[in-house]
């Protein structure tokens, strides 16, 4: 089912999450252990990251340099599979353009439709150290909204092959990513909007939250966001803070904000800091369901017990 079903259905607010595919080198063991965790909390979906390839570098025997270049957590497609048709749930799999032709991406999700996957989350994906050579008249995508449109095409029988006539439309629900504090290119929020909607207006039907520590930042970004037309679901990401590393680690990786309250009690009480997250995470749960959310999303990563804790509470 797509996730705008799932939200139309749903009499409840809904929990869903979001894994990652385990590093290269690792068995599928650890996260089809984190999707036996969450069954018995019946996510309407789970969302599964994409990573295009990096190039990384070794120091072979005699002292040189080589450089390889490969993907770090492949296997996107294989676990929305496996989620979908073993655990009957199901998965949005997430589609980038850095890092994928055009053709490789329409080749992913003829493999998804066969699969049974209904849901992709287009993206851009983050930055990487290494750019693809583009060659024998492949094409790419530069921003979401061209991959949005390359799905939306798909939708309707429009392959990126025009000779590929009479095909069968495939039928993905779209979402897109939100930054209720900007993305960190985007001169200001409003530029940003103006793009996100243009994501919408192009075929997108809900958005997927950047995760935010201050609800208000939520709260202000679905007004702004109503103010200039988007009306679609625009779907809280949340994450729980664990260590006190993350307080570097999260701003530099995701370009967000600490509230100053939420800074200044880990501080204080270093050695607290998991259940300081957590009693944190429960509260903006509180504040997102007042405020009339139709989902919270988890980032989940590799701690779920964490999150299942707090989703109790709600349940
Ligand atoms: P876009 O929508 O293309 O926007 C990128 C920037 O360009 C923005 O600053 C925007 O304002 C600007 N822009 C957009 N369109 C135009 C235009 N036409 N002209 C000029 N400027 C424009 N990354 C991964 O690698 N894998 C994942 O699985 C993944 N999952 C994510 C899930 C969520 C919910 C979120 C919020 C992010 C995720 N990311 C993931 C990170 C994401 O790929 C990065 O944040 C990336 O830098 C931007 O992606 P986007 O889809 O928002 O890009």
């Amino acid at each position: 089912m797509k996730v705008t079903e799932h939200i139309e259905k749903a009499k409840n607010p809904l929990f869903s999450y979001e894994i990652v595919p385990p590093p290269r080198g690792r068995t599928v063991k650890d996260v089809v252990d984190i999707v036996k965790e969450l069954v018995p909390y019946s996510p309407p979906w789970i969302d599964v990251t994409s990573h295009s390839s990096g190039a990384f570098y070794h120091e072979k025997p005699d002292g040189t340099i080589e450089r390889r270049i490969y993907k770090k957590r492949p296997g996107t497609i294989g676990i929305c599979g496996i989620i979908q048709n073993r655990f009957k749930i199901d998965t949005v799999a997430h589609i980038l353009c850095n890092g994928f032709t055009q053709e490789e991406t329409e080749d992913a999700l003829i493999e998804l439709n066969y699969l049974g996957v209904e849901n992709v989350l287009a993206l851009r994906g983050d930055g990487v150290n290494y750019n693809k050579k583009i060659s024998n008249g492949r094409r790419i995508n530069n921003y979401a909204s061209n991959l949005v449109t390359q799905v939306d095409n798909l939708n309707k029988g429009q392959y990126v092959n025009e000779e590929v006539t009479g095909a069968d439309a495939l039928n993905f629900c779209i979402g897109v990513a939100g930054y209720p504090e900007k993305h960190f290119e985007a001169p200001n929020l409003k530029q940003d909007i103006r793009f996100l909607k243009q994501k919408v207006e192009l075929g997108a039907e809900y958005i997927a939250t950047q995760m935010f520590f201050e609800t208000s930042h939520y709260i202000n970004f679905v007004k702004h966001c109503r103010s200039v037309g988007i009306e679609c679901p625009i779907i809280p990401g949340l994450k729980i803070l664990k260590s006190v590393r993350q307080l570097q680690m999260l701003p530099k990786n995701f370009y967000i904000n600490f509230p100053e309250e939420l800074v200044e009690e880990v501080m204080a009480n270093p050695e607290h800091v998991k259940e300081i997250g957590f009693n944190w995470a429960c509260r903006q749960v509180e504040e997102l369901l007042n405020f009339g959310v139709p989902t919270v999303h988890f980032y989940i990563m590799n701690d779920v017990s964490t999150v299942t804790k707090v989703v109790k509470r709600f349940m």
